[in-house]
This record gives C-alpha cells, structure tokens and sequence, in this order.
C-alpha cells in the first residue's frame, strides 16, 4: 500500500519541483516567459529551491513512517537545511530551522515567530506529495497536511494553505479520470469545505468563481500573487491558476509564472497539483531533464 502512495507522491514532488526550478529561472522576466519558452528553452540545470528541499523532508518523513511525525519532520528540515543552506529559504523559515538545529523544540520554534507564528506560504509550498500520498482520504489529507505546516508555520492561515494545496493535490489525483470540467468543480468543493476560516479561505473562495479566461496577471493583481510570500496573497491565486489549466501542465506553469510574484513557489504548487492529475507523462522530457537532479 505504502509502495502505491509513495509512487504517486514521488510523481508529485517532480511536478512540484520542476514549477519550482522554471519558476525560479524564469522569475527576473516573468512577463515574458512564454516568449522564452516559444523562443526555445534556455539549458539547464535549473535548480530546485527551498520549495524542493522541503517537499524532498516531507517525502523522507512519509516513506519512514508512513504519516508526519512532527518531531522528526523538524529535525529532517533543520538537517537538510544545514547540509544545504543556500536554496532561497526565507529569513524567518531560516531563523526557524537554524534554532530547530541546534535542539531547541520545533513547537517554541514555530511559535516564536512574528509572535504567534508564521502565516507565510512555506508550509503550502511544500506540501502537495503529501496530499497525494493519502489521497484516498481526504480527513487524513487535511490532519495531515496540519501537522507538516506547524512544525514551521503555527499561524492558522499558515496551516490553512497548506490544507487547500494538500486536498487539491489529492482531489487532483481522485478526479484524474473525470474531465477537466466536473474535475474542476469537485476540487473546488473540496478545498472550500476542508480549508479553515480565514483570510486564505475567504480569498479561494472568490477565486473559484473568477473566469478561467481571465488573464494570470489581471487574476494575480486581484487575489494576490504571492508578493507578500504569505498564504493569503499566494494560495488563492494558485487555485485558480490549477483549477485554469487542469490538462496541460506546461500551460499551468507557463501561466502561473505570468503572473509574477512568488512565482517559484506559485509555479511549485501549481506544478504539484497538476503532476497529481496528469502523471509524469503530462511533464515536458525536456523540462525534467533541464531540472537539477533530486537526491531520491
Ligand atoms: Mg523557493
């Protein structure tokens, strides 16, 4: 069972860091990155950020124990962040870890920060593998997806991104065999019913009923494009930019990106939640190859 979870969350974590890697790159001229890629993609390696780094502990936490075990996602996060500091971690998630390292509880931790916790997006960026890797239940999608955020991120808004990116991923992974249509609609059921009140919430629910035919820049100007790096200025914008572009993965990315912003992290997201619909399949060969290996 555990084998089948792991295969589909390890598709993830490739959708994931290759959105984060292309996202990365392409952020400087994000305006013209469709022009870019037209134009003929630039060679690689594209390296994977923070993003990666962090999706790569939950990965380890999850195929150790087979559930988040906060103690231990805690010390993956602060070990992988010592062997590998310069991956674009923010400050605060840097201050976080770097005390987690030398031994002090992940819980006094997270709540130090900005006094009451961390409402940045960190916890959402990391998170889709784990919402496939329990899929088949969406309550343990969303328990879960709890644990892995707090560890870093106490702030409920914080924790709340990181549930609406997880029951996506996983809703992603349950309607793959519907059309993008009906898909669309149950994904976005899903996330509104699981995702706690609050700011994160209140902006996905106006990003579900905005057009798909709206351009990501006018929509990431409206909702936030992650700018601000926290959950509310960053997840909305990314639900409506998968929920856009549900059967094309390089469209999805293409257009997050379009919108500026925290576009590794926006394109990470987005390029999980797809990845969990399409497989590996729907990732360009060249994209995967041009990306910065993963230490699997
Ligand atoms: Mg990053």
């Amino acid at each position: 069972m555990d084998s089948e979870r792991s295969a589909r969350a390890r598709v993830v974590l490739e959708g994931l860091s290759v959105g984060d890697a292309f996202g990365e790159l392409s952020a400087y001229a994000s305006d013209r990155v469709r022009h870019r890629v037209e134009m003929g993609i630039v060679g690689g390696p594209w390296w994977w950020t923070d993003d990666t780094a962090m999706a790569l502990g939950i990965m380890e936490c999850l195929e150790r124990e087979g559930c988040i075990r906060e103690e231990m996602l805690a010390g993956i996060f602060a070990r992988n962040f010592k062997r590998d500091p310069d991956r674009g971690y923010g400050n605060m998630a840097a201050r976080i870890l770097q005390r987690i390292g030398e031994g002090q509880s992940w819980e006094v931790a997270s709540k130090a920060a900005f006094n009451g916790g961390s409402m940045g997006n960190g916890a959402a960026m990391r998170v889709a593998p784990l919402g496939a890797w329990f899929a088949d239940d969406l309550d343990r999608v969303a328990s879960e997806a709890m644990k892995s955020a707090r560890v870093t991120h106490w702030h409920p808004e914080g924790i709340a991104g990181a549930i609406a990116v997880a029951v996506a991923a996983a809703c992603a992974w349950r309607t793959r065999e519907l059309g993008a249509v009906e898909a669309r609609e149950v994904i976005a059921k899903e996330v509104l019913q699981r995702t706690p009140e609050g700011d994160t919430r209140d902006g996905i629910a106006v990003a579900v009923g905005l057009e798909p035919l709206l351009s990501p820049e006018v929509v990431g100007r409206r909702l936030g494009n992650g700018s601000l790096v926290t959950s509310p200025d960053t997840v909305p914008f990314v639900i409506w930019s998968a929920l856009r572009s549900l059967d094309d993965f390089q469209e999805a990315i293409i257009a997050t990106v379009e919108a500026g912003g925290d576009c590794d992290t926006n394109a990470a997201m987005v390029g999980g939640i797809i990845a969990a619909r399409l497989g590996m399949s729907a990732i360009p060969a060249e994209w995967l190859e041009a990306r910065e290996g993963l230490p699997l």
